[in-house]
């Protein structure tokens, strides 16, 4: 399964609360998954994880975290998908 399934999820179930947050939203969650983009320990983008929905407050964001277990796909290490760093933070490793 891949992580996009939750992303649209989440986005659709919180457009109907919230039309008018959308926007701020979308940027905070497309800030977020760069992020967390790769596997902290082999660089991989690729890995299966479960479908949690995390609820993002608006006020707290820097609080948010994706606890959805991840498995690498290429190494097979476990994490969080908050555990997961952006390239950037691979490559200065
Ligand atoms: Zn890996």
């Amino acid at each position: 399964m891949n992580i996009r399934i939750l992303i649209e999820f989440e986005k659709t179930t919180y457009n109907i609360k919230n039309k008018n947050m959308s926007k701020e939203y979308d940027d905070f969650m497309e800030e977020y998954r760069k992020k967390h983009e790769v596997c902290p320990k082999c660089g991989s983008d690729k890995f299966i994880t479960t479908l949690v929905g995390y609820v993002l407050y608006m006020n707290k964001k820097e609080e948010y975290k994706d606890l959805n277990e991840c498995e690498c796909v290429k190494c097979g290490h476990d994490c969080t998908y908050h555990e997961r760093i952006s390239k950037e933070e691979f490559n200065k490793k």
